[in-house]
């Protein structure tokens, strides 16, 4: 079984108790996260110890999608003197993101990723799709023997992109915006680029993240179920989905 919990969803900064872009992913014991935005770490440990996650993927080096590897690693360093056996976190972050020189000591394994890798995390295989964004920003698709998983992480819609999610069970598509408005100005997609592109990768499950402060989060919902005529969900902290 795989298993996907919401930790963080917000874009940008976290509201009261919540967090950024955070996504667990369990399968025989191993632990991933992609990404680990603001607020992430207050929230992780009611799904999971944070000693226990064997690896985090970042997508891009905005804040809202790193701002709290830094508290994931001092919590290694309190962790490691206490116990036993608790090994260092293995960070996949793009090469261009320089957190591979920010970030280099005991309670990490670095591994700068491009575009063409195949990352493998236990029973996880990871590949990357260079977004549209103002930061270096990849996609991620996530197989397992039970599902694929696609992560959009930050991008400006692109039909380009279809190829990399067909097939996928579950989209967590960044919806930044509402229908109508004008997301790509700012690297993002609305609530109808989020649907259409669901649409046109016929992926099985829609799930919008990625979230604005303003408005009127079901009409996301509403707004991405008229591109796409299959099941849409609004991320929320401990949403969870079992494959
Ligand atoms: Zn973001
Ligand atoms: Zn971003």
């Amino acid at each position: 079984m795989t298993t996907l919990t919401v930790i963080g969803f917000w874009g940008a900064y976290p509201e009261q108790d919540e967090a950024t872009s955070c996504y667990l992913l369990e399968k025989d014991g191993c632990r991933i996260l992609l990404d680990i935005g603001s607020g992430a770490m207050a929230k992780l440990p009611q799904f999971a110890a944070p000693e226990t996650i064997d690896a985090v993927l970042v997508s891009h080096h905005h804040y809202d999608h790193i701002a709290d590897l830094g508290a994931l690693s001092y919590n290694r360093v309190v962790m490691q003197a206490l116990k036993e056996n608790i090994p260092a976190i293995q960070l996949f972050a793009p090469e261009e993101s320089q957190l591979g020189s920010y970030h280099r000591d005991h309670t990490m394994e670095i591994t700068e990723y491009k575009e063409s890798d195949k990352v493998v995390v236990g029973p996880f295989h990871i590949s990357f799709y260079k977004t549209n964004h103002p930061a270096p920003c990849y996609a991620m698709k996530v197989v397992t023997k039970d599902a694929t998983i696609v992560y959009s992480a930050d991008m400006v819609f692109d039909e380009t992109m279809v190829e990399f999610i067909k097939g996928a069970d579950l989209f967590l598509a960044e919806t930044s915006f509402y229908k109508g408005q004008e997301a790509a100005t700012f690297g993002h997609m609305n609530s109808e680029e989020a649907g259409r592109l669901a649409k046109l990768g016929g992926v099985s499950e829609l799930v919008v993240t990625h979230l604005p402060h303003f408005g009127n989060k079901e009409q996301l919902k509403v707004e991405a179920e008229e591109a796409y005529q299959g099941n849409v969900s609004i991320a929320s902290t401990g949403l969870t989905w079992r494959f």
